[in-house]
């Protein structure tokens, strides 16, 4: 070992030394990578993780993103976003399938993924309104990837429905599923979770809705609600449990962490999450989640800048342009103090400036030239 690679933190050389071997990092390695002052260190090792993963290549995707109701009973106490359609009549909204298409092509057909995701709402999240609206993408914009729901509202639907995990998959995927989103993961660990979503899946749900998503085909995303009442422990225990999941039935392609955003709900005493929490958090992900290929920073949840710098790291994805002016409620209800839209020649050049090389994709990480247009 050089000189030049080093570490300060001792505890970081052990390892360094596990990691040179391709041995998984343990739960004491995770909670010991988050004690640690040596950020220099910390993110050497998570970029040179990510490098072994994806190169100098920084991925990012023309998309368009719609949240197509607001209506939801599920109490998340995280949860800004979230109407009662009875007693808060002025909040609520409930787009047709009409205004969902109409929405996703507001700005033109040059984009490569589809993201919406919703409240549990009972009159819109059924088989009955979302079939007939996939397959019309999937007959009008071929070139669009579909990346619907998060598993909370796969769970939701299958309930509803009296349908078992395979049988509705399999529904959703004949339709034009490509990939489920990674969200409603928040933290799995079973105290924290009863406190901050009681109503929704529970982690081994979450988790068998993913691993059968894998085993139809269709790929997913992870995430993890860190910065609320959750302890480090939770983080660690969270991000085994999905490295264990990755072993058991593998499709996941990309993990993000999301901070927690405290304006407008239950939760808010805890405040905003650090810099370096943010920062920490991605390279932690990076060296414990050694079966992901890709771990992404959500320049909506952390802002452009911090996710600039998580290219240092570990991350190696900024996920999408968004492509409207109005149209993500999740976060900006809880406070983000990200805009709506990022133009692709920005992720370029803050890529570029980052000494990597910007990559446009789809979902599933097909690759596409920038200037890449169906209608060429
Ligand atoms: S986080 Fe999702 S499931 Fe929970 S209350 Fe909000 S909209 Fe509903």
């Amino acid at each position: 070992m050089s000189v030049a690679t080093v570490a300060c933190d001792p505890t970081l050389a052990k390892i360094e030394e596990k990691i040179a071997a391709g041995d998984s990092l343990s739960f004491e390695d995770g909670l010991a990578l988050y004690a640690t002052r040596d950020l220099h260190t910390l993110g050497r090792l998570a970029r040179e993780q990510k490098q072994r993963k994806s190169g100098d290549r920084v991925y990012y995707v023309l998309n368009r993103y719609i949240n197509s109701t607001n209506v939801c009973y599920a109490g998340c106490t995280f949860c800004s976003f979230a109407a009662d359609e009875f007693k808060e009549k002025a909040r609520v909204f409930r787009m047709t399938p009409d205004q969902v298409f109409e929405k996703a092509l507001e700005t033109g057909r040059n984009f490569n993924q589809l993201h919406i995701v919703g409240g549990h709402d009972p009159r819109q999240l059924s088989l009955d309104y979302w079939l007939p609206l996939m397959r019309r993408f999937k007959a009008e914009l071929p070139h669009v990837q579909l990346s619907l729901f998060t598993a909370a509202e796969i769970d939701y639907m299958a309930r509803r429905h009296r349908l078992s995990y395979p049988a509705i998959v399999a529904q959703l995927k004949e339709a034009g599923l490509d990939n489920v989103n990674g969200g409603a993961a928040e933290i799995f660990a079973e105290e924290t979770r009863k406190k901050i979503c009681p109503n929704k899946v529970t982690a081994a749900q979450w988790l068998e809705v993913h691993e059968e998503l894998h085993r139809q085909g269709v790929a997913s995303n992870a995430t993890m609600l860190y910065g609320h009442i959750e302890s480090i422990e939770d983080r660690i225990d969270h991000l085994i449990r999905l490295r264990d999941s990755q072993r058991r039935s593998p499709g996941f392609n990309a993990f993000i962490p999301l901070a927690y955003h405290p304006d407008g709900n239950e939760l808010s005493y805890c405040g905003w999450t650090g810099g370096i929490d943010d920062i920490k958090t991605f390279a932690v992900a990076r060296l414990m989640l050694d079966n992901f290929d890709h771990i992404k920073a959500y320049w909506m949840i952390q802002g452009l800048h911090v996710c600039q710098v998580a290219l240092e790291f570990g991350a190696d994805d900024m996920d999408g342009t968004h492509g409207s002016t109005d149209e993500e409620m999740i976060y900006h209800a809880a406070g983000t103090r990200s805009g709506q839209y990022v133009d692709d020649r920005e992720f370029r050049r803050l890529i570029e400036n980052a000494g990597y090389m910007p990559v446009r994709r789809n979902s599933t990480y097909q690759t596409f030239a920038h200037d890449w247009n169906p209608d060429a």
